[in-house]
């Protein structure tokens, strides 16, 4: 892990990042229990000494303090945003799902238009509903000059999903506020300490925290995180009747997770790196099988480096020559399971078109995981070689 890259963004903090997401919420204790509890209670006894009309309340804060109803905030949720808060460098808002998240913002934003490039195929079909529904444009990034104007959205992910590629935040932020749109960056693929988008003129930043965060393949949830209070507010109100918080014992997990997120990206990141190095190096063995590699670790343009910060993000895309091998790849590999989503403890490869109605059907998207990059590499070297020979 480079320390000097973790140190750029949290300078400001008291406490580097490993230290936050165990003790980021140690404020919000409701008991001596060192492991928070898991709190299955959707409902909450009122305090006999605190009996306030809602009418009378000056702001929803007291819903953090003393929990009503789980759909408003309930202990677990209140302390992932605290950790959220202090390792995202903002105000987190956490939601049930990334889509959830994003869906938040845009109802919270209202965009007449939103320029999108390539990205997570279900955003796009958000924004195609909001399309259906309400009559929003959408146009792709390289009509921001011609049509952007106050008040729109530019969404982009970077590193985009399924390549793993980087596009130049700091140049996108620059064209959407020139003509007075916000930047919403889906940070998903390189959450800290990989990247800090905020770094680059990011106006909201969002995340599946199904993905890294939550890392062992076994919850949905998701996070925006904004620069002003205020909005941090409006969307948590929005929240309560969108009906879309996290759910109770996803946030025990949630939770339980953070405590070693650090450990787990480094890793994944490093494993990654070695991975594409191998493949690119050795392409030429498996001509007859490998087309194209793709990961921002590949990337030549300066603003990469830059902006991965804290090392490259843990997934990359192949492409192969036939449609037919990219059926077979997977049931050759011992230590990649075959099923979508990513970010895991366990290395998984897709074949794309599986469940991406948009995208190159010959492409195989490979999350890494926690194994041990060596017998990855070895995994994935006998798999391509029994398809080269095959070829
Ligand atoms: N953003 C990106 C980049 C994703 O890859 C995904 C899901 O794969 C999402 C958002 C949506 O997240 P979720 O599945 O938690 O709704």
């Amino acid at each position: 892990m480079d320390v000097k890259a973790d140190c750029t963004k949290r300078a400001r903090k008291m406490v580097d990042l490993s230290t936050a997401l165990i003790h980021g919420d140690d404020k919000d204790n409701r008991v001596s229990d060192v492991a928070p509890p898991i709190n299955v209670s959707t409902t909450f006894r009122y305090d006999d000494d605190d009996l306030v009309p809602w009418t009378e309340r000056e702001n929803l804060d007291f819903m953090e303090k003393k929990p009503v109803y789980s759909r408003l905030a309930h202990p677990n949720s209140t302390r992932l945003e605290s950790i959220f808060s202090e390792i995202l460098d903002g105000y987190a808002v956490i939601y049930s799902s990334g889509l959830a998240a994003f869906y938040a913002a845009m109802v919270h934003y209202n965009p007449k238009k939103i320029f999108i490039g390539q990205s997570y195929h279900g955003v796009r079909a958000i924004a195609n509903i909001l399309t259906r529904n309400y009559g929003i444009k959408q146009y792709p990034l390289e009509d921001i000059e011609k049509y952007a104007s106050e008040g729109d959205i530019v969404h982009l992910e970077s590193p985009v999903n399924p390549y793993g590629t980087s596009s130049d935040i700091e140049s996108l932020a620059r064209r959407a506020h020139a003509k007075g749109a916000l930047l919403i960056v889906d940070s998903t693929f390189a959450s800290p300490p990989l990247q800090y988008a905020w770094n680059f003129g990011a106006d909201i930043i969002l995340y599946s925290a199904t993905k890294y965060f939550g890392g062992h393949s076994d919850l949905l949830s998701g996070v925006i995180v904004v620069k002003e209070e205020a909005t941090s507010r409006q969307l948590k109100d929005d929240r309560i009747y969108l009906g879309t918080n996290v759910a109770n014992l996803e946030s025990f997990m949630l939770l339980r997770s953070l405590r070693t997120y650090e450990m787990r990206i480094t890793k994944q990141s490093e494993n990654a790196t070695k991975i594409v190095k191998f493949l690119s190096d050795h392409q030429s063995e498996f001509d007859k099988v490998l087309k194209t590699i793709y990961h921002s670790s590949l990337q030549t343009e300066e603003f990469v480096k830059k902006q991965l910060v804290g090392g490259y993000g843990p997934v990359f895309a192949i492409t192969l020559h036939t449609k037919e091998q990219c059926k077979r790849l997977p049931l050759k590999l011992k230590y990649f399971h075959h099923a979508t989503s990513l970010g895991g403890i366990e290395s998984l490869v897709e074949w794309r078109a599986m469940t991406d109605p948009y995208i190159d059907q010959t492409l195989i998207r490979v999350s890494v995981g926690c194994e041990s990059a060596n017998d990855l590499i070895k995994d994935l070297a006998s798999a391509l070689k029994e398809l080269q020979d095959a070829a």
